[in-house]
């Protein structure tokens, strides 16, 4: 029950069965090679005090017992006696304790490496809060479950903590507007209503949870064991801790207040020149959200009810059906709550920013791979992402290996091209990958959800990496590395085209709350620059305007600091689907090992010889199987006569480096069969 395997020998039963014993002893931590497996334990093993930091940072504790305080500590030194970057990388399902991996780590490098009190800095933990109000949700899978993803980078000079960045990685909109059964809305909302004292609930036109049917959805407005009042408290205290002004958190309230109203907005339809329109049921919650905003009223109906073509003449308003100014009204409230989000991030990026720093560590938690049965947009987004670093981590591995190579000065085997990698090129290649023709479709306006699914299959129809369906529905099959994943094109051209229009901008551009006006200011300013910028062709770094493009664009960037970086890898892992402590599932867990690309890394590894064994080691086992015993002056000769004996001459099942031998793992049984029959 090692808690170090041995990545180059382990097989999938190998590592399930070591990972099964260690989580019945509470042994949540293991390594393989160089990578750390967390296994959610779904109970307090009180691992994570002050005094056992403080051993890791000590080196009390055997250096390497497997913790996440140990990938810290090794992070932490690694930056200060290299002085390059160092990054951790946490991934894993929804509810495998990512963002308490994230936290822990940040918890550890901000306790220990504190300066003294006077130049204690500005925490980053006491932030948190603020980003699991806004960004958190109970859902099926976890009560508190993180809805982006994120970066976070903590800032050092001359080893002491001296501030924090974060970074969002696509924060999940469409819950504002829809949750699922037994899943809720952003935790702020309940927060919000739970603890705002009775007499600001009603200026503000607030009332009960389960009246607002962008809270009431998921038939689930209140989380067993969270205390929302309580946690509203601790919000307002972080929001005024990172010195938000009583103006702008009663702004912040407002625009949440103004969004569930929209959610009560009810259209009725009436027919114009046998064309249904929608016209406003009543107009009480306009009305209130015009108030809350201080914008137009009548401008704000006209919004949620008509769209505005602008010709060279005129300004044509067309009346939208039912259904459209139901999607009119949504996509106001999502670009509501992500303006806002945004806008928190960036007070908080502000308040934490260092004044100088020569070293940096970075966090990344971001969403693990995803099969939901029905999936969208996002998902695609989600598992596109995993296969990108997927893609990075198999490099990093394999470059690794190819390091050892070159060092034992053997000729490098060029590994065939990952399954990641030519998935990704599927993705992403000019001018026919998935994301492409996405993106394509969306920029004109005669495209449908259905055109973008007839020009995959017309282009895909034959690719390994796609399936059509069988039947005629709406929805396409990609091969990821982990596993094929069906996804349903509705929406998908609406979802990636995640722009406002411009009568919207406008409308609440001129808000006369403050923060309103300034986050949709910024909103306008950075499409305006879009437009203008993709007005003027080629030549030009291409214009980032759609959901997909967004995120292509923050994942490259991402790619490319984890390059200059050294990176280390955690992957978290959900023992069983009902968050029972003490109960470990193989098949589940198996499943998911899968999906950390892990066991991809290993068959790579096997194309070249995956089995190295220092001279020394080796001929401590096979030395004899050659006849005598070589003397230990020529242990190259010495190791190359065995192999000659049993393997042949010349062989493809090994090579001889400088300090190892380097074999295939049919080579290594060949030799261990030899050496029992000896025995
Ligand atoms: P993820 O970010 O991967 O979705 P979380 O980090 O939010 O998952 O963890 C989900 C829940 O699992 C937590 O709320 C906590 O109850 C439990 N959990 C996660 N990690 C640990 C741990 N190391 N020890 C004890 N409980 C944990
Ligand atoms: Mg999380």
């Amino acid at each position: 029950m090692s808690p170090f395997l041995c990545f180059r020998e382990v097989s999938e039963s190998s590592v399930l069965l070591c990972l099964k014993k260690r989580f019945h002893c509470n042994l949540i931590y293991t390594y393989i090679g160089q990578i750390l497996i967390s296994v959610n334990p779904f109970k307090d093993l009180r691992i994570y005090s002050e005094d056992v930091a403080t051993m890791y940072q000590q080196g009390t504790l055997s250096k390497n017992a497997p913790h996440i305080f140990a990938i810290a500590e090794m992070a932490y030194t690694l930056s200060q006696s290299s002085g390059q970057e160092q990054c951790v990388l946490i991934s894993g399902h929804s509810g495998s304790g990512k963002t308490e991996a994230a936290k822990a780590i940040v918890q550890y490098l901000t306790t220990l490496y504190q300066g003294s009190d006077s130049h204690r800095i500005r925490q980053p933990c006491s932030v948190l809060p603020i980003l699991e109000s806004f960004g958190n949700a109970r859902t099926i899978l976890n009560d508190n479950s993180s809805r982006f993803g994120k970066l976070l980078d903590i800032h050092l000079r001359h080893g002491i903590v001296v501030g924090t960045s974060i970074s969002q990685y696509l924060l999940e909109k469409s819950r504002v507007v829809f949750q699922a059964h037994g899943e809720r809305n952003y935790h702020v909302f309940y927060e919000l209503l739970a603890g705002l004292p009775v007499e600001q609930k009603e200026e503000m036109y607030l009332q009960e949870a389960e009246s607002y049917f962008y809270l009431n959805q998921g038939r689930a407005c209140e989380v067993l064991g969270k205390e929302d009042s309580q946690d509203f408290l601790v919000l307002v205290q972080a929001l005024e801790g990172i010195s938000l002004s009583d103006d702008q958190l009663n702004s912040t309230w407002a625009v949440l207040a103004a969004i569930l109203q929209l959610g009560n907005i009810c259209f009725t339809s009436y027919e114009k020149e046998s064309f249904e329109h929608a016209a406003i049921a009543s107009d009480t919650e306009i009305q209130i959200v015009a108030n809350l905003l201080r914008v137009s009223a009548e401008l704000l109906q006209s919004a949620v009810t008509h769209r505005v073509t602008v010709t060279s003449y005129d300004r044509i308003f067309t009346p939208l059906s039912v259904e459209g100014a139901i999607d009119a009204r949504d996509s106001i409230a999502k670009a509501l709550y992500y303006l806002l989000f945004e806008w928190l991030l960036l007070r908080i990026n502000e308040w934490l920013a260092p004044w100088e720093s020569d070293c940096a560590v970075g966090i990344v938690d971001i969403h693990g791979f995803e099969d939901l049965g029905v999936n969208s947009l996002e998902q695609l987004c989600i598992n596109f992402a995993n296969e990108h670093l997927q893609w990075f981590f198999c490099q990093t591995v394999i470059a690794q290996e190819e390091e050892e190579y070159s060092q034992e000065q053997l000729a490098w085997i060029p590994i065939s091209k990952m399954c990641s990698e030519l998935c990704l090129d599927f993705l992403t290649a000019k001018p026919h990958g998935i994301l492409c023709i996405l993106d394509d479709q969306t920029s004109l306006i005669q495209a449908t959800d259905h055109t973008f699914l007839q020009k995959c299959h017309y282009h895909h129809g034959n690719s390994p990496w796609y399936t059509k369906p069988k039947l005629p529905l709406p929805e396409f099959t990609v091969q990821h590395y982990a596993g094929p994943v069906t996804y349903q094109v509705h929406k998908f051209l609406n979802k990636n085209r995640d722009q406002l229009r411009p009568e919207v901008l406008d409308i609440f551009s001129q808000s006369r709350l403050k923060v309103v006006s300034h986050i949709f200011q910024r909103a306008k300013a950075a499409y305006s620059q879009r437009r203008e910028l993709g007005g003027r062709g080629r030549g030009l770094r291409p214009q980032a305007s759609t959901l997909v493009s967004k995120f292509q664009q923050s994942l490259q960037d991402l790619t490319a600091k984890l390059r200059g970086s050294h990176a280390f890898f955690i992957r978290c892992i959900t023992p069983n689907p009902r968050k029972l402590s003490n109960v470990f599932d193989v098949e589940y867990v198996n499943c998911q090992l899968r999906h950390s690309g892990i066991l991809e890394a290993i068959h790579i590894l096997k194309e070249g010889f995956p089995v190295h064994l220092p001279f020394q080691s080796f001929l401590a086992r096979y030395g004899l199987l050659a006849g005598s015993r070589p003397s230990s002056l020529q242990q190259r000769e010495g190791c190359a006569a065995v192999l000659a004996h049993v393997l042949g001459n010349p062989s493809d099942l090994y090579q001889i480096g400088v300090t190892k031998v380097f074999l295939k793992e049919k080579g290594r049984q060949l030799l261990e069969r030899r050496w029992l029959q000896r025995q």
